[in-house]
């Protein structure tokens, strides 16, 4: 990674900040780092939140992490991230329940001088968000594309056109229009030239998306395409922008007695993992969430002995007021071929994949 951003001089609790950049400076081993997270409903965030508590106390911090409630979610997560403040954290570590809601939370973490890092979901409108750390999502969208092209390619059982379906994720989530951009980016041109025929004629976003990235409210969205479009053409692939929504997608083409269509997916969840070894679901995404909060807890580190933070983009992510310095990795498409080597690195996973061999 190539190092883009950088400041060495001293930060001092400012209301005002269009100079956030420059003013930055170290803090004490032992200090307290708060970490909110939105929700338990992908198996990657249970994850990130052992790891941030393990991790980070490792790093000598005081890691205080917390999960918004199922209920009263936005509003909880805005006074869990409120009491960080209050408690003194020196860094909050952000992954948005809903982006575009934290303003005055991240704002009142500035004035306290404390810095703000947006993790895995970008947070929006808002000078005060110092750092992003997350997967290149746009990327994602573009791998899950492909991977839909690759497998009505070798799985449909014939030829073009085939008949696809889209699904975007939900829309208080800054990622699902990256995903669902870099996803159309790949697809469109196949629309276009008469490859890919979306039946239903919702090729828009908002006519695509997933309510609270919800499995029952992806499987409703399927059961209603599958009566209103499907009755008697064939359903021949699906864009689903994550595991949780693809395995949903699946269970109503099953109980409609339909035969699975290619089915894209993103956070190798061990349900879907095993799926794609058993031939059902076609593709997930390995986004290692060891490596992003290594990265996240690297920032942690670098911003408390005022070094500078490495980022490798301070381009794409724009949230409204200000791009977002960042610091993407590398997602990895994953299908049945290549299962073995894309979890070489992730012990649980590779277990799973070799136990079907
Ligand atoms: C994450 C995905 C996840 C989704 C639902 C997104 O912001 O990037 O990995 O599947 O949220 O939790």
């Amino acid at each position: 990674a190539f190092v883009l951003t950088g400041c060495s001089s001293e930060r001092t609790p400012t209301t005002d900040e269009s100079t956030s950049g420059e003013e930055m400076a170290g803090f004490a081993d032992g200090s307290t780092i708060g970490v909110a997270l939105p929700d338990k409903t992908s198996e990657n965030w249970v994850l990130a939140g052992e790891l941030f508590t393990e991790k980070l106390n490792d790093a000598g911090y005081k890691a205080n992490v917390q999960y918004a409630p199922a209920s009263n979610t936005v509003a909880e997560q805005q006074n869990q991230i409120q009491a960080m403040v209050t408690g003194g954290a020196k860094v909050i570590i952000i992954g948005a329940k809903d982006g575009k809601q934290l303003a005055t939370q991240v704002e009142a973490a500035h004035d306290a001088g404390a810095y703000v890092i947006a993790y895995d979901r970008l947070i929006e409108n808002t000078e005060a968000v110092d750092y992003y750390v997350a997967f290149d999502n746009f990327k994602v969208g573009q791998l899950q594309g492909q991977a839909l092209l690759d497998g009505l390619a070798a799985n449909a059982g014939h030829e073009a056109p085939y008949n696809i379906e889209l699904f975007s994720g939900s829309p208080d989530d800054a990622n699902s229009r990256v995903f669902f951009d870099g996803a159309m980016d790949v697809l469109q041109p196949k629309i276009d030239d008469g490859t890919l025929k979306v039946l239903s004629g919702q090729t828009e976003i908002a006519q695509t998306a997933t309510e609270g990235w919800k499995a029952e409210n992806a499987q409703r969205r399927m059961d209603s395409l599958l009566t209103s479009t499907y009755s008697s053409a064939e359903l021949d692939g699906v864009l689903s922008p994550n595991d949780t929504l693809a395995r949903a997608i699946i269970t109503s083409v099953e109980q409609a007695g339909k035969k699975v269509p290619v089915v894209t997916g993103q956070d190798s969840e061990v349900e879907s993992v095993k799926s794609i070894m058993e031939g059902i679901q076609y593709s997930t995404i390995n986004k290692d969430t060891t490596l992003l909060v290594e990265q996240a807890v690297k920032m942690v580190g670098q911003l408390g002995a005022g070094e500078t933070v490495d980022v490798n983009d301070t381009e794409q992510y724009d949230n409204g007021v200000k791009v977002v310095p960042a610091y993407l990795l590398a997602p990895v498409i994953v299908t049945k071929d290549n299962a073995e080597e894309a979890y070489a690195n992730v012990p649980s996973l590779l277990e799973i994949v070799q136990s079907y061999k």
